[in-house]
């Protein structure tokens, strides 16, 4: 089963959850960033960080 959560704030990309599993991180607010540009872009560590304060 392959569900659309939402888009990622970055790319803009579409982000799925497949069988339960979702394809990137959710960073609160309803903000979904994809897996490829979490990867990429080591300041989004910052962004999640300040979101559970
Ligand atoms: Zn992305």
């Amino acid at each position: 089963m392959i569900e659309l959560v939402g888009t990622c704030i970055r790319c803009n990309k579409n982000v799925y959850c497949t069988d339960g599993f979702l394809n990137g991180i959710t960073l609160g607010g309803g903000r979904i960033l994809c897996f490829s540009c979490k990867e990429n872009d080591p300041l989004i560590d910052i962004l999640e960080k300040n979101d559970k304060k």
